[in-house]
């Protein structure tokens, strides 16, 4: 089909005001951001809605890049005519003479939806339905009426500025746009689960930092490399991420060593969210999330969520922890993470996994524990004071601005290569945390 516009509609962004205006255009960039390699479509925001105006650019090549736009609800594939009787009635026909062709002799169902949103056209919607439908009948008799449920619904919207058609609408993948409901730290490990979570919090219109755990050298480069994979991904989403790696053999080894091992995973993830508390404070992101999702393994029975949760004193969001793991796969595949989740590389947890984890580990018992881990505070400040900080670019945009030190603002941040490692400062949270 040879199409010359794509009407995107926004979703569930009931707001409105100031705040839909800025929804709307941190949706707007994004679709420019997603259609910078294409000289040639004009991209433009009208009556609450993008336009992609195609300028001979095939449909079939920016579609799927356009479904992943969050906050886009449906993308309608339209064919345009001048707001003039006879050009629609003649483009209609011309364009149903296209969308036949593909049908063979069946019987299709159809019906004609006008819709006169320019009151001074002379023709109402209710008269354009058969100003437009009865020709089209006529030339196909394979063509039956159905006003209830039609096959083929060819909508034509008629505007002062032309005349917009179209029967193709394809689902898109809502949300928020990108970042318009603040920022959250992703614990990003090596698994299947994390990086759908991040892909629903980004979704979900939050923009994310990732923080991973690694063991080195107890876990290999390749298995960074796997996480850094994982997040670049995400960043095709996001456009850009940073990716805070945070060196844990330490504090892991020190867990190994206290006799409990049945709650090592308790110990290590109460440990990884105060690491990654700080990390959010040093950030400004307002929340953590992770890809827990409810019973999976022992550390994420209701009792271990709760021991786990009370390290941090900001919002854990669990996007995954109602759903099931095909759900969850299914996901994972569609975004295309999957593949690289699968890989075998070691994670930092999989390497002193104990044979019998507590699933209802004892708050206070844990608390002791800690409490009496000499130097525990310390280690985990200098977890946060030596971790190094990846940015990583979808690789459209053209600038490579990355983060400098942790601390200072975006804006004063200075440029360096896209994907660089770049040491965290953070000298001055010692005080703020313990
Ligand atoms: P995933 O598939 O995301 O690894 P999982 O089913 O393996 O999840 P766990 O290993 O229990 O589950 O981890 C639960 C959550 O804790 C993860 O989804 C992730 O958010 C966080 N997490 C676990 N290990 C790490 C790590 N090494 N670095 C960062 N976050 C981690
Ligand atoms: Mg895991």
């Amino acid at each position: 089909m040879n199409y010359d516009m794509l009407i995107l509609r926004f979703g569930e962004i009931t707001i409105k005001g100031k705040n839909r205006t800025r929804f709307e255009n941190t949706a707007l960039n994004h679709v420019r951001r997603l259609l910078a390699a294409f000289p040639e479509p004009i991209v433009r925001k009208e009556y609450g809605r993008i336009y992609v105006e195609l300028h001979g650019v095939d449909p079939a090549l920016i579609v799927p890049k356009l479904q992943n736009v969050f906050g886009i609800n449906s993308i309608c594939l339209v064919k345009r005519a001048d707001t003039d009787l006879e050009q629609i009635q003649a483009i209609a026909l011309g364009f149903m003479t296209e969308v036949m062709a593909a049908q063979g002799d069946r019987t299709v169902t159809f019906k004609v939806s006008a819709r006169r949103v320019w009151k001074p056209f002379p023709h109402g919607s209710q008269d354009m339905n058969h100003l437009v439908g009865s020709p089209i009948l006529r030339a196909f008799p394979a063509l039956k009426v159905d006003v209830n449920h039609p096959e083929i619904n060819l909508h034509i919207e008629i505007r002062q500025d032309g005349t917009y058609m179209y029967h193709e609408i394809v689902t898109a993948v809502g949300g928020f746009p990108l970042g318009s409901n603040g920022k959250a730290m992703l614990l990003l490990s090596g698994g299947i689960d994390s990086p759908v979570a991040g892909w629903s919090a980004l979704r979900r219109g939050l923009e994310i930092e990732c923080v991973h755990f690694h063991s080195y050298p107890f876990t290999s480069e390749r298995a960074q490399q796997k996480v850094l994979d994982l997040a670049q991904v995400l960043a095709g989403f996001a456009g850009k991420i940073k990716v805070h790696m945070v060196p844990f053999t330490e504090i892991q080894t020190k867990f190994t060593q206290v006799g409990h091992d049945n709650l090592i995973i308790t110990l290590m993830r109460r440990s990884m969210l105060r690491i990654a508390t700080k990390l959010a404070e040093q950030h400004r992101a307002m929340a953590l999330v992770t890809g827990d999702s409810l019973g999976q393994v022992a550390s994420q029975t209701l009792g271990s969520m709760n021991v786990i949760g009370k390290a941090t004193d900001i919002p854990m969001l669990r996007p995954l922890v109602m759903m099931d793991k095909n759900e969850i796969i299914e996901i994972s595949k569609n975004i295309g993470t999957y593949d690289l989740s699968i890989l075998p590389f070691e994670d930092c947890c999989t390497l002193f996994v104990p044979k019998n984890p507590s699933t209802n580990p004892n708050l206070r018992m844990v608390e002791n524990i800690e409490a009496y881990i000499e130097g525990l505070d310390e280690m985990i400040l200098e977890a946060v004071r030596n971790t190094e900080t990846v940015v990583l670019q979808d690789g459209l945009d053209a600038d490579t601005e990355a983060e400098a030190k942790g601390s200072i603002p975006e804006h004063e941040a200075e440029n360096t290569p896209a994907n660089s490692i770049v040491k965290e400062s953070s000298k001055e949270l010692e005080d703020s945390w313990f």
